[in-house]
Formats: C-alpha cells, sequence, structure tokens
C-alpha cells in the first residue's frame, strides 16, 4: 500500500487564524480537490493528519470537527477521490499530549492503523511542525506554499532536506511523475 499523508489547514482547504470553527468556514484550496483524486488514481491512499487545537480551546466542539470533515470528505469524493483516514490532534499546545505535531503521536496512529511503516512516505505540510513530525518517523516532508507555507520557508534553516511546492496541485503532479518512472 502507497500512502501519502496531508495537513489539513493551508493545505487541502484555507488556512484562518481565526480557525475553522464550522462546515461553512472550510473552503477548499483550488485544485486540491482534484490533487487528492489525482493521487488515488496513481494508487496513493491518502490520509489526513491535522492539528486541531480549537476543540482544546473550546472555540468548537468535536461534533463540528466531524461535521467539518463529513463536508470534506464529501467534497473529495464529489471530486473522483477519498481520504483513507482523518487523523486529528484535539489538543491545545498546553495539554502535552504526545499527538499534537510536531510530536509523531498522529503519525504512529496512521503507522498503527495501516499497519506500516511512514519511513519515506510523502507528508505534505504547511507548517514547520508538519515538517518535524514527519522528520521524527523518517517520513519525506513536502512543503506548500500556501497556508502558512511562506511563512515557513522564511522559518527553515538552510540545509534542511524538504522539498517546496506552490500548492497540493504542484506537490502532486510531481508525486505521480516520480512513480510514472
Ligand atoms: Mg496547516
Ligand atoms: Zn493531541
Amino acid at each position: 500500500m502507497r500512502l501519502v499523508i496531508l495537513d489539513r489547514d493551508g493545505v487541502i482547504n484555507h488556512e484562518s487564524e481565526a480557525y475553522i470553527k464550522s462546515p461553512d468556514e472550510w473552503i477548499p484550496i483550488p485544485g486540491s480537490l482534484e490533487a487528492v483524486a489525482r493521487l488515488n488514481q496513481g494508487g496513493f491512499s491518502v490520509v489526513v493528519a491535522t492539528n486541531q487545537a480549537g476543540v482544546g480551546r473550546g472555540l468548537f466542539d468535536l461534533e463540528a470537527l466531524k461535521a467539518i470533515h463529513r463536508k470534506m470528505q464529501a467534497a473529495v469524493e464529489a471530486s473522483g477521490g477519498r481520504l483513507a483516514g482523518i487523523f486529528y490532534c484535539p489538543h491545545g499546545p498546553g495539554d502535552d499530549c504526545d499527538c499534537r505535531k510536531p510530536k509523531p503521536g498522529l503519525l504512529h496512529q496512521i503507522e498503527k492503523r495501516f499497519n506500516l511503516s511512514l519511513k519515506g512516505v510523502s507528508a505534505i505540510g504547511d507548517s514547520l511542525r508538519d515538517i518535524q513530525a514527519a522528520e521524527a518517523v523518517k517520513a519525506r516532508p513536502i512543503l506548500v506554499r500556501t497556508g502558512y507555507g511562506e511563512e515557513t520557508l522564511r522559518q527553515l534553516s538552510a540545509p534542511r532536506r524538504v522539498e517546496v511546492f506552490a500548492d497540493l496541485a504542484t506537490a502532486v503532479e510531481h508525486l505521480l511523475l516520480e512513480v510514472q518512472r
């Protein structure tokens, strides 16, 4: 089984500093839904790993989060794709959980669920903590410039093996070209 891990906010949908608290606030980035479908067609299962500290902060509850994820899954399916799993950390930064990225807990959950190692698996995100979590499990970190991506790019210290793409659609195009070779 070939897997690709996606961060959610700033990768699949537009980021908001005020958090995505309801399905109405969840707005896909152009091309991202089709990109998931293209990955599926190329033989990749696609899994989401997302920090949702807004739950821990009491800004929205788990029911709202699940409604947002139903909307996301439906939107992906309407574009011809499917998300094989949506893994989230509902905790806040002060909760000291082991799943909030940059910690690798969510990625370990994925390894367990699918009974595989994420070593070398592409993990696409827009934040430094996405890259750090990927590095912790020896996955292949990929940064997109959407969401907080531009900011993250400025934070990156020089010698870091991170590939950078304009957005999810462009990153996926690259990954699919690789497997065709
Ligand atoms: Mg993000
Ligand atoms: Zn957590």
